[in-house]
């Protein structure tokens, strides 16, 4: 039983709802909780707002959803007023964008910065969860909900040595907010994911030499950034509540995309590759993936879709062997996330640009002197990690999430993750997750997806106290049936060939679990209205005498 008087220097907070995490989805949440009365506080670690969009600023970090979509949809005039200066957002911009809605609506002042919780335990007596911060402050609250984030705990490879490096080093989601000036350094960046492949070419730039560790290729696509058009923004503004509808009846939560209607193999092999020519052209992921019905489903039909990308690369770098080891083949592509990229293939034209293939020869350890790997030691000033996060169960995970009758959230998820919806997990009432394992939010347009879940848990919550009721939880049931379905929609596809964060391949000894619901947000955003609508099959809703404050 959670008890205040062992934290004197910091009396117990009561509260109605406890959000962990100040994104985009954490705003959101204060902001739509609030609307019903509830006092909320959210809880964040950063010394700002934003999460991913505050710790990502590494050079080149942009959104790859183009910003007309990647923003919130629940304030009409906000969506008007707000001028996005360029197809896609910068990070910079995006933040100035997060801290616009923040003052415009009112949330920092429920906003605790500079605190991280450390653990949550569920009283089922009292009825109420009781959050730890890492400095002894306790806060007791009713509900609560995680927004921390998917992609949100860095992880640097345990290399041997790293303490050893004389240079400097960095982690992308850890930028320094200083920024990093690389003129004339010798610097090598570690992976090739979105966030590698996003600021090598800048790097390189300004690097005296670039060394690109590669251990897997990564299929990328022209972005094809450039200023707004004035004319697009202004259809785009024109049509937006209906467009944001439309979105909401596909599959990424993005509308704009003809649904396709052939399979890839339906056609003759010059209108296939010249359907691929014009959506390499146009620029963008969805547009590429959504170019046949069966891109992600059917391997022959990914093959031809895969090829024509590897055969870009082939023309685009000059160096054979670098193209190749550049071009992609142990994935479809789609299966792992596809890239977005500004002059990424041609920054390996450059003289100052070396591609190290660590798949080959991988690397043994950090020197002092730079990166070793069985072949060669390269010497380096600086190393960047772009190495990626302890994805979708990171952030809980850092959290000892338990409860008084002994479920232990570390526990229930030792062979996996386990939800319901992805927004409840059987055993730990009363707390919701955001955009977390089994939702299909880092499948879509995230902010579609974070609105879609707030708005689910909200009208929860409101149904409970209509009813008076003060307890959700789903029943194990119904949590395994939605577990086996997110499986069994990510093996009908081509997914789980490639191993990714959605595997959790990344982090060694994570079990291999498929995590993200991909059965498409217009199928999952049906199934949550249903239940909400049906009063809440696969959950027990209940009344307990205790209440909060
Ligand atoms: P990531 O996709 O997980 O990529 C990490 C990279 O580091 C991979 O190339 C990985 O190789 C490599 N790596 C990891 N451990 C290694 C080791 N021990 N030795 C050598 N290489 C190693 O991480 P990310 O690029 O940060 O992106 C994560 C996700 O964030 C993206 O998929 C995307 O969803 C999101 N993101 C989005 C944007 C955007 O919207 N533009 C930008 C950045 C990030 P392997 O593939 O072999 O594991």
């Amino acid at each position: 039983m959670p008890d205040a008087s062992r934290s004197p220097a910091h009396p117990a907070r009561q509260l109605d709802v406890a959000i962990v995490g100040g994104g985009l989805a954490g705003l959101y949440a204060i902001h739509r909780l609030r609307g019903l009365g509830l006092k909320v506080r959210a809880y964040e670690a950063g010394s700002g707002i934003g999460g991913t969009w505050f710790w990502n600023r590494y050079p080149g970090a942009r959104c790859d959803v183009e910003s007309l979509e990647y923003s919130y949809s629940f304030s009409n005039e906000l969506q008007q007023e707000w001028k996005w200066p360029e197809r896609y957002g910068t990070q910079p911009e995006i933040l100035k964008y997060i801290n616009h809605v923040a003052d415009r609506f009112d949330l920092r002042r429920d906003v605790q910065l500079n605190t991280r919780i450390k653990s949550a335990v569920f009283d089922d007596k009292a009825n109420e969860w009781t959050l730890r911060t890492t400095d002894g402050e306790e806060i007791r609250v009713r509900y609560c909900v995680m927004a921390a984030g998917n992609l949100s705990t860095p992880r640097v490879p345990d290399f041997k040595g790293l303490k050893n490096f004389k240079g400097k080093w960095y982690h992308s989601g850890l930028w320094p907010h200083e920024g990093v000036d690389f003129s004339g350094l010798r610097v090598g960046v570690i992976g090739t994911g979105s966030s590698g492949v996003q600021m090598i070419p800048i790097i390189a730039s300004q690097a005296k030499h670039l060394h690109v560790f590669q251990r897997t290729a990564n299929f990328s696509l022209p972005a094809r950034n450039g200023p707004m058009e004035p004319e697009r923004e202004r259809r785009h503004k024109a049509e937006y509540p209906a467009r944001r509808a439309a979105a909401a009846e596909t599959p990424f939560a993005i509308a704009g995309h003809a649904k396709p209607t052939k399979s890839a193999l339906d056609v003759p092999v010059e209108e296939r590759n010249k359907a691929y020519e014009s959506k390499w052209q146009e620029g963008g992921s969805i547009s590429y993936l959504y170019a046949y019905t069966d891109l992600l489903v059917n391997k022959e039909s990914n093959d031809t879709a895969s090829e024509f990308v590897r055969n870009k690369i082939r023309t685009m770098v000059e160096d054979p062997t670098t193209a190749e080891l550049l071009a992609p083949k142990d994935h479809p592509i789609g299966t792992k996330r596809l890239c977005l990229d500004t002059n990424y293939y041609e920054t390996y034209n450059r003289d100052n640009v070396t591609l190290v293939d660590v798949r080959s020869d991988p690397i043994q350890e950090i020197t002092a002197k730079g990166v070793r790997t069985n072949g060669t030691e390269v010497e380096l000033d600086a190393i960047v990690f772009a190495t990626g996060f302890d994805a979708m169960t990171g952030a809980l995970r850092e959290i000892d999430v338990r409860t008084t009758d002994g479920a232990v959230l570390a526990d229930h998820w030792a062979g996996g993750p386990l939800t319901y919806l992805g927004l409840m997990v059987s055993g730990f009432p009363n707390m919701f997750v955001v955009t977390g394992p089994g939702s299909p939010g880092v499948k879509t347009q995230m902010i579609a997806s974070i609105e879609q879940h707030v708005d689910w848990i909200a009208d929860a919550i409101d149904h409970l106290h209509k009813h008076q009721l003060d307890r959700i939880a789903p029943n194990a049931d119904a949590e395994s049936e939605w577990v086996n379905h997110v499986n069994a929609v990510a093996d009908s596809t081509l997914y789980p060939l490639a191993n990714s964060w959605y595997v959790g391949a990344n982090i060694p000894g994570k079990p291999r679990v498929f995590m993200p619901y991909v059965g498409g947000f217009d199928r999952y955003k049906k199934r949550c209205d249903e239940v909400s609508a049906g009063g809440y099959p696969g959950f027990s809703l209940s009344r307990h005498e205790a209440t909060v404050a």
